[in-house]
């Protein structure tokens, strides 16, 4: 997945602010006003996003692919 980047989102209305995200990925969320939103809105590829949006107990967390707009997160 090198090279790739990833658009990373955020439902505010899903989360429940249990601050997992931002817990084990502190480079890409961070809570704010008790929900998370993610620090940039565009990333290169990296696991711990993709390991923050499988671990979100509500798949509050979204993550496709720039460009192809392919989802990669929550699996479907
Ligand atoms: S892991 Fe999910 S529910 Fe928990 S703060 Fe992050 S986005 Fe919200």
């Amino acid at each position: 997945m090198s090279g790739q980047r990833w658009l990373v989102e955020v439902d505010r209305d899903v989360c429940i602010g249990s601050g997992m995200c931002a817990g084990s990925a502190p480079a890409f969320f961070e809570l704010v006003d008790g929900r998370s939103r993610p620090l940039h809105g565009e990333v290169d590829a990296d696991d711990e996003v993709l390991g923050a949006a499988e671990s979100c107990p509500v798949e509050a967390i979204l993550v496709r692919e720039v460009g192809t707009g392919r989802q990669l997160a929550p699996e479907e």
